[in-house]
């Protein structure tokens, strides 16, 4: 679904990313009306943080290793896609595995599919996830060029929360494809994902805002984009979180 230049603005301005045009340029008596102009051609106010650095391809990957690999992907793929494990396979469209870079820095765990993804087989491909790309951009970072997977690869009936056993019987898969992606970083995108992925109970006012550990991977949690939607009052918080995300990734990377 094509995001237009308007609705992208909303978005940003949702996010509290301010985003203006140089007075010079804008019309007289326009100089706040935003939307005329198109987006792309906006620059963004940020503060200011060293955007990520995106790897380029390891030029020492063999084409035997890397067929490996894509051998391993396709056979977690297929796997995933004739799951049975729970009753989810019953109600669900088709599975929805996960999109974007198999090697990317960046790994994104969201909770589960909702109707859209359900639909189509990709994460965040609905509302939410048109302004998760937004709040990736922000930061200097395409789709492509993240890992974007979820917990569950069922969609609840009704969207409802994953229950525990849904959740465990799930894990392995989520567990395999971080491995064979290896990030440096992994967002634990709202609370449902958070609270899987680190085996707690605290809310996410308590998770946000520290580094954990998930294996030997860095895990910062951030506001699920749902949730920012219907309380936009947070999102200047939403915009902490991915500053802090990419404070994060850079210290890492020294
Ligand atoms: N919310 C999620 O957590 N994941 C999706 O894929 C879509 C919405």
């Amino acid at each position: 679904m094509a995001l237009d230049n308007t609705t992208r603005l909303q978005y940003l301005e949702a996010m509290g990313v301010d985003v203006w045009i140089p007075i010079a340029s804008a019309p007289v008596g326009q100089m706040l009306t935003l939307h005329s102009r198109a987006v792309d051609e906006l620059p963004l106010a940020l503060p200011p943080i060293t955007p990520p650095v995106i790897a380029e391809t390891d030029s020492r990957t063999t084409p035997l290793s890397q067929s490996a690999s894509d051998e391993t992907w396709l056979t977690l793929e297929s796997q995933v896609s004739a799951c049975t494990k729970c009753s989810l396979c019953e109600t669900r469209t088709q599975t929805v595995f996960g999109t974007g870079c198999k090697t990317a820095d960046w790994m994104l765990i969201g909770e589960a599919p909702g109707q859209h993804e359900d639909e189509q087989g990709q994460p965040f491909v609905g509302k939410a996830g048109l302004l998760l790309t937004e709040m990736l951009r922000a930061i200097g970072l395409q789709r492509d060029d993240v890992y974007i997977a979820n917990i569950l690869k069922c969609r609840p009936p009704g969207n409802r929360d994953p229950k525990p056993d849904e959740i465990a019987l799930c894990s392995d898969y989520l567990r395999q494809q971080q491995a064979l992606v290896k990030p440096k970083i992994i967002l634990a995108v709202g609370r449902i994902a958070a609270q899987a992925l680190l085996q707690t109970d605290a809310p996410l006012s308590k998770l946000r805002g520290k580094v954990h550990q998930l294996g030997d991977i860095p895990l910062v949690v951030v506001y699920h984009p749902s949730y920012l939607l219907r309380s936009l009052l947070e999102k200047r918080k939403a915009w902490q979180d991915l500053q802090f995300a990419v404070k994060t990734i850079n210290r890492i990377r020294g």
